[in-house]
């Protein structure tokens, strides 16, 4: 394990069966139909391409930027799009693909910009979900993981950039969480 990693909170192996059996049950729910893949950058891409070799159909990828909080935890309700759309989305299904779902500011404010291409249909994948922490009243269609409102690394997601090459889900050190966020009650 990294020495910055206090506990391993989910294993690769459980994230590679997790995100199968998601596969399975979004190439069900989709079948027969053209798909385009939103992946939110950067924390999704890990998610996302794991996802997409587990989707049995004809689909097409594409990448959103949006931010919502730089280095601090809590996110502020202002989400920046730092990417927009390469592809057309209009008449198309569309799944936004997150790493986690957390106030629900980010992928509500990419669903609303999502919403003005007029898609024909839109839905959202998560691979993780705090529901404890929603600020805004939204669930995603698919979620891998419901944990506790506890702060995680890799599989993609960083603190301060870092971590998101570990291929687990990981609880930083606390001296390691107190020095990039500060000690704050
Ligand atoms: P929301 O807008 O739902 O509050 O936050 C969503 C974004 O915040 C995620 O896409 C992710 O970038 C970041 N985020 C939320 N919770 C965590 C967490 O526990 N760990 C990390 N690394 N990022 C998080
Ligand atoms: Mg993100």
């Amino acid at each position: 394990m990294h020495p910055e990693i206090d506990r391993v909170l989910i294993t690769a192996e459980q994230l590679a069966a997790r995100t199968a059996e998601l596969g399975r049950q979004i190439t069900a729910d989709y079948a027969g139909k053209p798909l385009t893949v939103v992946s939110i950058l950067r924390g999704s891409i890990i998610f996302a391409a794991d996802l997409i070799r587990h989707l049995d159909l004809d689909l097409e990828l594409d990448f959103i930027g949006a931010a919502s909080y730089g280095d601090d935890t809590e996110s502020s309700g202002h989400v920046d799009i730092r990417k927009h759309l390469d592809g057309k989305v209009h008449d198309r299904h569309v799944l936004l693909v997150d790493d986690i779902l957390d106030t629900g500011y980010t992928l509500q404010a990419v669903c609303e910009l999502v919403r003005i291409s007029r898609p024909a249909s839109l839905k959202t994948a998560v691979a993780f979900d705090k529901p404890a922490r929603r600020k805004v009243d939204l669930a995603a269609d698919y979620a891998g993981f419901t944990i506790d409102p506890v702060f995680i690394v890799g599989y993609g997601m960083d603190l301060a950039q870092k971590y998101r090459n570990l291929p687990y889900i990981g609880v930083p050190k606390k001296e390691v969480l107190d020095r990039i966020f500060g000690n704050r009650p």
